[in-house]
């Protein structure tokens, strides 16, 4: 079956058809950073207006792709209905419940923070019965991967959150820790504004390219919550603490407040923040993978917007392998000690274990990380193999919904 996802939570139209087996058949999507950018954030009612009069023409151009004439040809509907800003929420839903309506088709009400989760099952289920022609847009060099299997441990960064989820289902997610205040993507937006190199959104692209050609060593910067053993993070610190990184350099640099640093010293700033900002990350990680992976888990999966940073992606790898290795020689050392104390009590054969797999990482293409329609047409459709399709009428927004609330309406 295929289906039609619909997404307009915050600047981004995004529509796409996609095959239940893992295939995008089509996609549009038109972002307003250009409307944005001179207000330096999303200016609600400016969003609402854009998303209006863009909706219609992304959904034709999305069938139109996916070879479609109207949405009477797509299985059923998929749209976010929250969280996000409550005036953009209405315009994709009241669109899709119209579409649904209309063309009597099941409707399937999506949260935004499971469908950009769920992209790391984005691909082929295992399951899959479908038929495996070719579809327009793939080929023969871009085979579609397996899906992931549940359950992974989920890090959610993205320009409103910074969470660690464990995935246990569809619908079924333990919320290990979030932040205590700023995003990732919040932060890297702010720092980039800083450096002045991008506004908005633009921002977290911007300060890794520019990372690329710095010393990330260059300013020394606190790593966030170093020592504390929960599994919760904190960016406002490191956004205060590279503010006044900034401002001392230009009073030692004798820089005017409006001039700009040279370039090698722009790059710099750009990578050490870049630096610890991805430190925080690893060392909350290296807790819950320690955490996970009594429950079974080995399998970490980066999503949500600044999952498309290919900084995170490398050192995200490595951690991976260290949490492995690390492992193996912490199962070693109890092998170790349980034999030389059943030697002593004199006896018994030891109970092996069967030992985990090696951590595996799992992070979806760039595009797909930020806010896209083929995300929410992933989750319609992990949700529709379940069963699970909700009647149009009543169906509200959520501007804020929590995790934990909406897994019991579900
Ligand atoms: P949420 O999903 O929490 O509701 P959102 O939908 O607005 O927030 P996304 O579209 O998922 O956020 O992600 C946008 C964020 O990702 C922005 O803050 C942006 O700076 C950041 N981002 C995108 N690409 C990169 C990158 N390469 N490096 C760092 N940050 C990035
Ligand atoms: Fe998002």
């Amino acid at each position: 079956f295929t289906v039609l996802g619909i997404e307009t939570s915050c600047d981004d139209t995004g529509v796409a058809v996609v095959r239940s087996d893992g295939v995008i058949l089509g996609e549009a999507l038109a972002s307003q950073y250009k409307i944005h950018e001179q207000w330096g954030g999303v200016v609600p009612g400016l969003a609402r207006d854009a998303h209006a009069s863009v909706i219609d023409s992304m959904v034709e151009e999305a069938l139109k792709k996916a070879g479609m004439a109207s949405v009477a040809e797509v299985g059923a509907v998929g749209v976010t209905v929250g969280p996000g800003l409550e005036i953009c929420l209405r315009v994709g839903t009241e669109t899709a419940k119209a579409l649904a309506t209309t063309f009597h088709k099941p409707f399937v009400a999506v949260h935004h923070l499971e469908a950009h989760c769920l992209m790391a099952r984005f691909g082929q289920p295992l399951d899959s019965r479908e038929p495996k022609e070719e579809a327009a847009g793939t080929s023969a060099s871009s085979p579609i991967p397996p899906q992931t299997r549940f359950p992974f441990l989920a890090l959610l960064v993205s320009g409103g959150h910074c969470m660690l989820l464990e995935c246990w289902g569809v619908g079924r997610y333990r919320t290990l820790g979030g932040t205590l205040d700023d995003a990732l993507g919040e932060a890297y937006d702010k720092a980039a504004r800083l450096l002045k190199i991008g506004t908005g959104a633009a921002g977290g692209p911007a300060m890794e390219r520019l990372a690329r050609e710095g010393n990330p060593k260059a300013v020394v910067l606190p790593v966030p919550m170093r020592g504390k053993k929960n599994l919760n993070f904190s960016y406002a610190g490191l956004k205060n603490a590279f503010r006044m990184a900034v401002t001392r350099l230009k009073e030692a640099l004798n820089l005017g407040e409006e001039e700009d640093f040279d370039p090698k010293t722009k790059a710099d700033l750009a990578a050490s923040f870049q630096h610890v900002a991805i430190q925080h990350l690893e060392e909350r990680l290296t807790l819950a993978m320690k955490e996970s992976e009594r429950r079974g888990v080995h399998t970490l999966a980066v999503v949500g917007g600044v999952a498309s940073n290919q900084a995170i992606r490398a050192r995200l790898q490595v951690l991976c392998e260290k949490r492995s290795l690390a492992r193996r020689l912490e199962k070693e050392q109890e092998r170790i000690w349980d034999e030389a104390n059943s030697e002593n009590k004199g006896g018994g054969t030891m109970e092996v274990e069967a030992p985990l797999p090696p951590w595996e990482l799992v992070v979806p293409p760039p595009r797909l990380c930020t806010d896209n329609g083929v995300m929410v047409a992933w989750a319609a459709i992990e949700k529709l193999r379940l069963g699970y399709s909700d009647v149009v009428e009543g169906r509200d927004v959520h501007a804020r919904w929590p995790f934990a609330s909406w897994q019991n309406s579900t």
